[in-house]
Parts: structure tokens; sequence; C-alpha cells
């Protein structure tokens, strides 16, 4: 690790043997058991957080609480700027912070740079929103009356995310919520608490240097049994979990017994559809990036490729001879395409899948296996796999959180792909490779992809802020990040002002007294 500068990265964001997990801005406290981070990339452990227990959740509540009543009153641009400062920081320590991702999640240290890049984007996108958070004006039908409608800040935001993403889609949610007047209760996943630790200090000196409430950002640790704390808490309006999708089925469902909202961002069985038409290039430097890009651990990866007939031992061929250039190894080193997995189970589930592919009658093109030897101590790594085939298998309907690509055909036209990639449960991402103005506004027509994301000549995976992110049917329907999404962090008033001295009621209702 010290090769690497991890040891300076982690003095750098004040990241320490054992950290106390809980905190309140800078105030860190916790007695609870500690959780070990170890790294997939060479299995040693890296430091200690203590979780977080019901008695310090209640403190963390406490204080939040009290925060958001002073935070929600200070103006949305002066909120702007504490986020402007947030993304400058950021700049500052975005080498430390993507060296951090990389090890302590095993994404490659490029991606880690890209996921903390992400973050400084969405400052950026929340310090221009803070002076356009804006509602409608509407036409009263009653003389002498004003209508329009504003949005309030909502309260305590409480977010769950996942190990995937462990401090990106954290950013995506604070700094929205934050210019929206809410004040944030993190959660992270419990096999990243360090990024969780490293995000904290950095956001907790900025509050401090400007003299704010530090409840504005809180941070609590654990495991399941922490995040439902959170889903039972009337005092939290707005739960944003990202994870599988078994999860949001339970915090779904949690949150809306006590009538809460909840912005869930769950998994994702993405597709590329690859038609007669498409530019076979793109489509494999698409495909392959897409599969094996964060070892096939992005919510967007690409899982499945839906190809024509006509062009299928093409592209088949293409796909596998350019997996055999893939090098496969420590995600610190930028020789390497491929990282490890997260950590061991992750790598019985996929051995599992694919034992599962082949006993459903798939063909394995490329063979999987667990790497052994020097460099692979930490039994995290895996070779990416491609087998061959049918949409209608058990485990090509399910996400494997691996690097495991499966090849469809289609014949006929494009109606029939669009139906194979319409045909999972999940609904996140989706891509059609084609050069064909009619198959791509038939893929993105009423009666094409049913997913939040729809690409034409893209991958799946790797969206931009500036959109809203997320992903329709068992993906859960939430929206983070850009466009309208920040609407979720707030609640919306209607308001009608009457500047005469009658009272006219709606609607034409008499009532005379
Ligand atoms: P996970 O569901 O195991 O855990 C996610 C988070 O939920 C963790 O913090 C965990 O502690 C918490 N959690 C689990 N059960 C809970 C419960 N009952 N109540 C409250 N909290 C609970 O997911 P993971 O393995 O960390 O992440 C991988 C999954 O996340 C994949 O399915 C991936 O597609 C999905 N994901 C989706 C998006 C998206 O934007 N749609 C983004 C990243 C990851």
């Amino acid at each position: 690790a010290a090769s690497f500068g991890i040891n300076k990265a982690l003095e750098q964001l004040g990241v320490k043997e054992t950290n106390l997990g809980t905190s309140i801005g800078s105030e860190f406290f916790g007695t609870g058991e500690t959780i070990a981070s170890y790294s997939p990339v060479d299995g040693v452990l890296i430091a200690k957080v203590t979780s977080t227990t019901p008695e310090d959740y209640e403190k963390v509540m406490t204080t939040a609480t009290k925060a958001f009543m002073e935070w929600r009153t200070v103006p949305a641009p002066q909120r702007g700027e504490i986020v402007r400062q947030f993304g400058e920081k950021l700049r500052e320590l975005k080498e430390p912070l993507g060296k951090l991702v990389s090890y302590e999640m095993g994404k490659s240290y490029q991606e880690g740079l890209g996921e903390v890049q992400e973050m400084i984007d969405i400052c950026d996108f929340a310090v221009g929103l803070s002076r356009q958070l804006h509602g409608l004006t509407m036409h009263s039908e009653r003389p002498g009356h004003r209508m329009y409608e504003q949005y309030h800040p909502l309260g305590v935001v409480g977010i769950i995310s996942a190990f995937n993403f462990p401090v990106a889609v954290w950013a995506w949610n604070t700094a929205l919520a934050w210019v929206c007047g809410d004040v944030c209760v993190w959660k992270p996943s419990e096999k990243t608490p360090l990024c969780g630790i490293a995000c904290q200090n950095i956001i907790a000196e900025v509050l401090k240097n400007n003299k704010l409430p530090e409840g504005i950002s809180c941070l609590i640790n654990g495991d399941y049994k922490v995040g439902e704390l959170m889903t039972n808490d009337k005092r939290i309006p707005l739960v944003s979990a990202t994870g599988s999708i078994r999860m949001g089925k339970i915090v779904a469902q949690k949150v809306a017994a006590r009538l809460g909202k909840s912005l869930l961002e769950l998994g994702g069985n993405n597709a590329i559809i690859v038609t007669p038409d498409a530019d076979i290039k793109m489509t494999v430097i698409g495909a392959v990036f897409g599969a094996v890009g964060t070892a096939g651990q992005r919510c967007t990866s690409t899982r499945r490729l839906i190809i024509h007939e006509s062009i299928y031992d093409q592209v088949k061929n293409a796909i596998v001879d350019a997996y055999k250039q893939l090098k496969i190894g420590n995600p610190l080193d930028q020789n390497n395409h491929v990282g490890p997995l997260i950590d061991t189970d992750a790598v019985e589930m996929y051995e599992k899948a694919l034992q599962k592919a082949q006993k459903e009658g798939g063909n394995i093109l490329v063979a999987g296996g667990v790497l052994k030897g020097e460099g692979y101590e930490s039994g995290c790594y895996v070779k990416p796999a491609i087998v061959e085939a049918e949409n209608s298998f058990e485990i090509v309907q399910e996400e494997t959180f691996a690097p495991i690509l499966y090849l469809l055909k289609y014949t006929g036209g494009v109606e029939n792909a669009i139906a194979q990639q319409n045909g999972v449960v999940q609904g996140l991402s989706s891509a059609i490779m084609t050069n064909n103005l009619r198959e791509a506004e038939r893929f993105l027509s009423a009666a094409g992809s049913d997913c939040g994301i729809a690409n034409v000549n893209i991958g799946t995976s790797g969206a931009e802020i500036g959109g809203a992110f997320g992903g329709e049917k068992e993906t859960g329907g939430g929206r983070e990040s850009g466009s309208d999404a920040w609407k979720i962090y707030m609640r919306r008033q209607t308001n009608t002002i009457n500047y005469t001295t009658e009272l006219p009621l709606a609607q034409g209702i008499k009532f005379d007294l």
C-alpha cells in the first residue's frame, strides 16, 4: 500500500488507525462495535471505524433537527456558497480521496479520480441551482388574487449508500439537499466506512470555518440495523437509499408505513442493442468498458449484449479478442484495466452465477475464474467472463455484481431486440448502437426502451451529472443529480394572496352571512 502513497493519502484525509464512526460535523464519537475495513486490493486491514449505537443516533438526530431550524432560514445562494467552498476543498483533495476510493473499494485509480470529479461537478451544479429553486406562478380565477408556488426546505434527509460509489452518491444527495436547505445524515456502506470518514472530515472543516451549525452534515456507521434507525424515524421526511433491489424493497415498505418519502436508486440489468447498422469498433469499446469497468460493479455496468443475428459472429469475435488484452491486477497500477471485486462473498456470487448460467444451458465463450498467486493475495480478483445465453435464463434476469457479460441474439426488426432489452425487472440504463435513424428513434420512442437512461451510440455506463439519474421498475423510480431532481429535497407550497376588500370563494361558491 505504501508504494502507491496510500498512507500519505490517509493522513491528508484525516483517517486514523481507529476512527470514531459517528459524527456531527467535526465532533466524532461512538462506542459501538468496530468495523474493520480490509482493502480488496491487497487484503490488508486499512483501518477500523466504530459503529453507531441507538444512543449515538439519538444524539445525532437531536442536533441535526436543531441545525435544520437554523439552516433553513439561511438564504439559498448563501447555502450555495458553502457548497462552493466544499467543491473547492474537493479539488484540493481530489488525488488522496480518489486514491482512498480506489484502495478501499477496488476500482481503478482513474475511476476513483472520476468519482471525485463527479462530486466536484455536482457542487458546481448545486451552486448555480441555489439561485434557481423556482416554482411557477399561475393566474387566479378570482379577481384581485395572486397565486404562485414556492419550494421550502424539507428537513433531515437520510442517506444510505452502496459500496460501489462510496463518495459520489453521498455528494449527489448532499450538494442538492444542502442548497435546498436540508441537513443530511449519512450511513455509508459498511464495506467502505473510511470513505465516509474522509468525506465527513472535508465538509466538517468547511462548516467549522463558516461557523455554521455542524449538524448540517452528520455521519453514522454500521450495517442494515443502523440504516433501519433512519427508515423507521418519523423525523426523517426523506430517505434516499442506493443499493440492491432486495434492500430497496425493505426500505420502501418501512418508509411508506410511516408515509415518508423515499428516493430509491437500485440495481440495473443494462443492455446494449447492436443492430446491423452499428459501428462495430465503437460497439466493442463501449461494451467492453461497460462490462469490465469497475470489475462489473457499477449499477450501470453492461450485463447483456443483444446482437442481430446477421452480425452476431463478427461482434462476438471482436469482443472475445478484446477480452484477451485485458490486464487484471492492482487498480492503483494504471497499466491494469480490471481490479478486484469488493470481497470474497462477491467472488462466491460470481462463481455461482457462472455455474448457474452453464447449468441453464449457457455456452461459456470466455472462461472466468478466480486468480491466485502473487498480486492476487486478497482473493478478490476474477477474470471477466462472457457467456452465450438466453434472456429467459433465471441468471440472466438477475443482476450479478461482477464482470459477466451475456451475449443474446435477436432476429428480425429492432422491436424484437427492444422486447428482450425490456424483458427484465430492472429499468436503469440501456443503449443502442446504430447509425439507422429509424432504429434509434424507435428505441427512444414511447414504444422503445423502458429505462430511466437510454443512450444512442454510447454504452450503458458513465452518466453526466447534468441529467437526472435513475431508473424505472424495480430500479426504484428515484432520480438524483441534474435536471429537476432537486425537487424531491424540498416541499412544495401553493400560495394564494387576496389583495382586495372582498372575499370571493373559489368555484364561484356563494356563502352569505
Ligand atoms: P446493499 O443493498 O447490500 O447495501 C446498500 C446499503 O443499504 C448499505 O449501506 C447497507 O448497509 C444498506 N442496507 C441494507 N439493508 C438495509 C435495510 N434493510 N435497511 C436500511 N439499510 C439497509 O448494496 P451494495 O452491495 O452495497 O451495492 C450494490 C447494489 O447497489 C447493486 O445492486 C447496484 O446496482 C446498486 N446501486 C445502484 C445505483 C443506482 O443509482 N441505481 C448506484 C449504485 C449502486
